[in-house]
């Protein structure tokens, strides 16, 4: 492919790399608490804000099987999560657990993209959760939209088997990693938190 379409960086579109030395050195920063507007009942951090490099860099990540972007974004996330525990802010050694995604919309993208991120920071991954057939796309809807039209419809695919971290791409208003909390805590499992590549 390299010879039909120039390499591209995922966060500036500078030629050259699949992301560059200066975007890397921005995705590099450390994750800090965000505070959502749906309570999530866990701690979430995030790498910074849905918008420039961060924002390029999920939908590239998005893009139909880009295993480059995935790839580095899986390394950015394990050293967030050292980076974290150094720190003491998370404490147990987690199982990464990715939101639930719509099975058809994962299956158009080449695979869930956050599972891929997961699976590529080398921590240990359990595909636990998932939305059940009912559940309508999220985008457009508001705070309490989203709410109810999550409730009830994630659900437990496989039970993790240790404490959980949470991972999703983007925290918009929180829901969907309430939603995932909530029904986590309800089978009896310890959920440690949650990290976001970017939140808006
Ligand atoms: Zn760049």
């Amino acid at each position: 492919m390299d010879l039909l379409l120039p390499r591209r960086c995922a966060g500036c579109g500078a030629p050259g790399e699949h992301v560059c030395a200066r975007c890397r050195e921005v995705l590099r920063s450390p994750p800090r608490r965000i505070h959502t507007r749906v309570d999530t009942h866990v701690p979430v951090w995030s790498f910074g804000p849905y918008a420039d490099t961060h924002r390029r860099v999920v939908l590239a990540m998005k893009e139909h099987r880009n295993l480059a972007v995935r790839r580095h974004l899986g390394a950015v996330l394990a050293a967030g999560i050292r980076h974290l525990q150094a720190r003491g802010e998370l404490i147990d050694a987690p199982v990464l657990v990715p939101a639930p995604t719509r099975a058809r919309h994962a299956r158009l993208r080449g695979g869930d993209p956050v599972a891929a991120v997961c699976r590529a920071s080398g921590w240990p991954v359990v595909d636990a959760l998932r939305h059940g057939d009912r559940v309508a796309d999220q985008v457009g809807l508001g705070v309490e939209k989203r709410r109810e039209n999550l409730a009830g419809a994630v659900q437990i695919q496989r039970l993790p088997g240790a404490p959980v971290l949470l991972i999703d791409d983007v925290a918009t208003t929180g829901a969907t990693l309430a939603a995932s909390s909530e029904v986590l805590f309800a089978a009896g499992c310890t959920v440690v938190g949650a990290i976001v590549i970017c939140h808006a």
